[in-house]
């Protein structure tokens, strides 16, 4: 067995109690997901892995930091951006229960659970900022130029809850109809 993410558990194997620890660095051979966002060929991941002998199995579990990439889902500005992904698996001895994932010849290969895991961590509407206004429907120009640190106006503390209301909306129609109120 080998592979990026293959560890060797032989010293731990049927010795309920053990624990080992890994923390390596993998850079992926090709991309992860297939959405909007997905974490590129070439991008590294950094692995925290703890391994804990059980009676059924290796139980393993851990963290992986790496970088998903991009474009934001509403003005297709190119993102990246930090993700961490935290996994927990048992790799059961062979014959012994019915997992998807079993421990081979004293290895455990974590790539499909890592990738999985990973995969599924990915935001199915990523943003380039949480208020990005997206596109102008009529000239295609993005609407949003600066982060979402600007404010156009001072806010009357009254209206600020209502302002992270329709913040959180992120529509244009919401703010304008704001601003007429106040
Ligand atoms: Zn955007």
């Amino acid at each position: 067995m080998n592979g990026p993410f293959v560890l060797p558990v032989r010293d731990i194997v049927r010795r309920p109690g053990e624990m080992r620890e890994h923390e390596f660095t993998v850079t992926l051979s090709e991309q992860w997901g297939e959405g909007i966002v997905s974490l590129a060929e070439g991008s590294e991941l950094d692995l925290d892995v703890r391994l804990e002998s059980v009676h059924e199995g290796i139980l393993v579990s851990g963290t992986a930091d790496g970088e998903y990439s991009g474009e934001c889902g509403r003005c297709l500005t190119p993102i990246t951006r930090p993700v961490e992904v935290e996994f927990q698996e048992l790799f059961a001895y062979p014959g012994e229960e019915e997992t998807d994932f079993e421990v081979q010849d004293d290895h455990v290969d974590l790539e499909t659970l890592v990738r999985d895991a990973a995969v599924l961590s990915l935001p199915f509407q990523p943003v380039c900022q949480p208020d990005c206004l997206g596109l102008d429907p009529r000239t295609g120009e993005k609407l949003t130029v600066s982060t979402g640190t600007e404010q156009e106006a001072p806010i009357d503390p009254r209206w600020s809850a209502l302002q992270q209301i329709t913040d959180q909306d992120g529509t244009a129609e919401s703010r304008a109809a704001e601003k007429e109120e106040s």
